[in-house]
């Protein structure tokens, strides 16, 4: 009798070991890809794995530069949490007026932006490596807009162009393109980042300045 007790007793203990084993894990499971609830606001994450809706063209994963060289091994945009959401609702106010966010680079590390100054040693278009740039801290975003059959809206000159014509001040431009950059502005200020006089794509989230710089590298598959 005493012995079956026992063995009951083992059984319960063991059935809530497992228990206890199945729920830690799944619990872990969503700190990592489904709750932001358990996830630091400043934690690196992958933009892909929060939302669908973006579109990607990531020039640094490529010879298409002014580097003319593939300084990331694989195309991924990296960010904070934090700038995550609001690129998130800042996409759906472009959504809901047929357009939809394209992508051209992300966080950064910061040993590429020491490459990025060794070739364009100008604040204006490269921020200096000892005080690092916002994209070095995962809070400031290179990006256009496309339309419904993924054709970019014209906003005067490529992405990386280091010339007058790329800046928010310069007037000497179309309707069109004028139209097109005030309304990248209005929606990335309302969904809380500022602007950069001299790029008209490159978009800083406010509260991201402060945040540490950072060096590290992402996983490729
Ligand atoms: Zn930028």
């Amino acid at each position: 009798m005493r012995a079956s007790v026992q063995v009951i007793s083992y059984s319960n203990v063991l059935f809530f070991l497992v228990s206890f084993f199945w729920m830690a894990s799944s619990n872990a499971q969503n700190e990592v890809y489904t709750s932001d609830a358990v996830l630091a606001d400043t934690t690196f994450v992958n933009l892909k794995e929060y939302s669908k809706d973006f579109i990607y063209d990531m020039k640094y994963a490529t010879e298409d530069n002014f580097l003319k060289a593939k300084v990331y091994d694989c195309a991924e945009c990296f960010l904070r949490l934090k700038t995550v959401q609001a690129l998130i609702e800042a996409n759906k106010d472009f959504m809901k007026k047929g357009y939809k966010i394209k992508l051209y680079d992300c966080y950064r590390p910061l040993s590429i932006q020491k490459k990025m100054w060794e070739i364009v040693s100008n604040p204006e278009y490269v921020a200096d490596p000892k005080k690092g740039s916002i994209h070095n801290r995962g809070g400031a975003v290179d990006i256009s807009i496309v339309d419904a059959q993924g054709k970019e809206a014209d906003m005067g000159t490529p992405f990386d162009f280091f010339g007058i014509q790329a800046s928010h001040n310069y007037t000497k431009l179309s309707k069109e393109v004028l139209s097109n950059r005030k309304f990248l502005k209005k929606i990335m200020t309302k969904n809380g980042f500022s602007s950069f006089d001299s790029e008209w794509w490159h978009y800083n989230l406010k509260t991201g300045l402060k945040d540490k710089v950072s060096n590290q590298k992402w996983e490729c598959d």
